[in-house]
């Protein structure tokens, strides 16, 4: 199905004087998408944000949203709810007066709101009885649910969050998750998510877009930009990884011999790449098997562990493959006590041609 674009961030720069905080930026996002923004620290991801809510005006480029041009509108006409990290929420206020007050600006009739603050109690699932409560005197979690209920009481076009999760202990952070998974599928809520949590993006989003020092480095469905990397930077930022450097030796059909530090790696190979070119390899963290004897893959080497970390359900491994001159991060899951392995030990490490990047 064709889905329409509800906002249209068309090549936009924003620039600080000489700094250039975000650089020739396109990003269309869907009616009804969850879009999570994934970055690290200062790559720009407020900033296109705010452009988005009408903080920020761009230096180059537009915003359309409902395929009208936003620059000249101000942020209060454009009918976008926000959660930012600090929630900013009125905490002497009850928890009835903060959701009301984006009504109470807007003027609405007050005989409805009444019902609209039910409604979205509901919806955020705190108990109407915690209507009279000062927001203050909440817990995180509900505090969290209050803010969402204040952003999308009015029924936005579109939900933006800066970081809403961030500020929440682990598990906390993991509950509220899936809650605005399930608030996300309950409304027809367009989301726009900023974010510097791989694992966040990649367990909400429908769509990511990753950027970095201000440029957009890829663009696709969540399992795409873990299974595709579209550079080495997205290869790099999400999940655990190993980059190895090497020059291609031989190309056979769709696979390529890469030579690194005295050995050799199969990787399947695309068009991009031919004899004697300079490469660079990605290798992910768990899709690398060790064993005390054989490991049946496309690759396999001989290999040291040099240190352990348990971590309960996983334990994350460095292995050192003499024959590569390379040091390998892994990560095993569900450690079957017959294969957890000792530092010094030395043992077979493997991998097949496809898993490489
Ligand atoms: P992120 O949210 O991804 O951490 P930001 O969008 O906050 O990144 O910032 C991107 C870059 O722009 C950073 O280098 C930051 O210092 C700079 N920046 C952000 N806002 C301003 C501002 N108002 N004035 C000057 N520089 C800014
Ligand atoms: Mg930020």
């Amino acid at each position: 199905k064709e889905e329409e674009t509800v906002v249209e961030i068309d090549r936009v720069t924003k620039r600080y004087g000489s700094l250039v905080a975000v650089n020739d930026v396109s990003i269309p996002i869907r009616d009804g998408e969850f879009m999570t923004i994934l970055g690290p620290s200062g790559a720009g991801k407020t900033t296109l944000l705010h452009m988005i809510a009408g903080f920020e005006r761009p230096t180059e480029g537009e915003i359309y949203i409902d395929d009208r041009p936003v620059s000249d509108e101000p942020p209060n006409e454009r009918n976008i709810g926000l959660v930012f990290q600090s929630l900013a929420l009125f905490p002497h206020m009850t928890v009835k007066e903060n959701i009301a007050f984006p009504l109470k600006m807007r003027r609405e009739d007050p005989e409805d709101i009444d019902g609209q603050i039910n409604e979205v109690l509901e919806l955020v699932q705190l108990p109407v009885d915690y209507k009279n409560k000062p927001v203050g005197d909440l817990s995180g979690g509900q505090q969290q649910r209050v803010a969402f209920a204040r952003a999308i009481v009015y029924e936005p076009t579109l939900l933006l969050l800066d970081e809403p999760l961030s500020s929440l202990d682990k598990k906390l952070r993991e509950e509220m998750r899936s809650e605005l998974t399930r608030i996300h599928a309950e409304t027809d809520l367009t989301i726009v998510h900023v974010t510097h949590n791989q694992t966040e993006a990649l367990s909400m989003a429908d769509r990511i877009a990753v950027i970095n020092g201000g440029a957009l480095e890829q663009l696709a469905p969540a399992k795409e930009i873990y299974a595709q990397p579209a550079t080495p930077f997205v290869a790099g930022f999400i999940g655990d990884t190993t980059m190895l450097d090497g020059t291609v030796n031989r190309i056979d059909g769709r696979r390529a011999a890469v030579a690194v530090g005295g050995g050799e790696v199969t990787v399947e190979s695309d068009d991009r790449v031919t004899v004697g070119d300079d490469v660079r390899i990605a290798l992910r963290a768990e899709k690398i098997a060790l064993d005390h004897d054989d490991v049946d893959a496309d690759n396999a080497y001989e290999a040291t562990v040099e240190q352990v970390a348990f971590e309960g359900d996983q334990t994350q491994y460095t292995i050192s493959v003499a024959s590569l001159d390379a040091v390998i991060d892994v990560t095993h899951q569900d450690p079957d006590p017959e294969t957890v392995f000792d530092r010094g030990d030395v043992i077979t490490a493997g991998w097949d041609a496809a898993e490489v990047f």
